[in-house]
């Protein structure tokens, strides 16, 4: 199976729920850089006093900041993650490439979901400030965490604000859309719709990994 994994999708197409359900499924570590961030904001961390500048206003973190926790993170986990929210930019992603020591991809999840359902989902999304998990006010109405042994209060991140997710995904169009490109010619790229229920996501995506699987097996054999 791959065991380097990134999931790329714009604000709410769910890359943190699926990241979770692979990192289960597969006992693999998840890296949220977006959970780290939000982390270091209420640890009161010099890192989380930066970031909270751009992350407000829904402007993505600089990449060196990034690069620098990310790269510190990998050499703790370098048998294997999945990442949830890495790379967002070119200059990113050839960190990974260079001399940075991070395994490249062996496949790149793209989550593609119509900017209509990601404004819908916005509006309705609650995190948990214990464990992250995500959910949404459709299918969990109470304050605190649905996960079984989490009794976290769920909160509405302020960055989902429907001005700051504009900024957001106007970010995301500009910087982290070009990188589907870059993988699809490398033969990384699997498209998902994003937009079915998360299981069915989810089923998609063991698909996708399976296929990987075999080619890979193949290609030894
Ligand atoms: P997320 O939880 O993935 O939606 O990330 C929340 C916010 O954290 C983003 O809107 C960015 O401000 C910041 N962030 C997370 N990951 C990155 C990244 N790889 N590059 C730049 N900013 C990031």
């Amino acid at each position: 199976m791959p065991r380097h994994i990134i999931l790329l999708g714009p604000p709410a197409s769910g890359k943190g729920t699926q990241a979770k359900r692979i990192a289960k499924k597969f006992g693999l570590p998840t890296l949220g850089t977006g959970n780290l961030l939000r982390q270091a904001i209420e640890d009161g961390t010099d890192l989380g006093t930066e970031a909270s500048h751009y992350i407000n206003k829904g402007l993505y973190v600089p990449d060196e900041l990034i690069e620098a926790l990310v790269a510190d993170w990998t050499m703790r986990h370098s048998a294997g993650w999945v990442f949830d929210g890495f790379p967002r930019t070119r200059a990113q992603a050839d960190f990974m490439g260079g001399d940075s020591g991070i395994t490249e991809p062996d496949i790149v999840i793209g989550l593609e979901v119509p900017v209509g359902e990601l404004e819908r989902r916005i509006d309705s999304r609650r995190q948990c400030r214990d464990c992250d998990t995500v959910t949404n006010t459709f299918v969990h109405s109470g304050p605190s965490c649905p996960e079984p042994q989490c009794n976290g209060v769920l909160y509405a991140r302020n960055d989902d604000a429907i001005d700051s997710f504009r900024v957001r995904y106007q970010q995301y169009q500009t910087l982290t859309a070009p990188l589907f490109e870059l993988y699809r010619n490398q033969g990384k790229l699997s498209l998902i719709n994003g937009a079915q229920d998360p299981q069915s996501v989810f089923n998609d995506i063991e698909a996708a990994l399976e296929k990987i699987a075999s080619d890979s097996d193949r290609q030894v054999s």
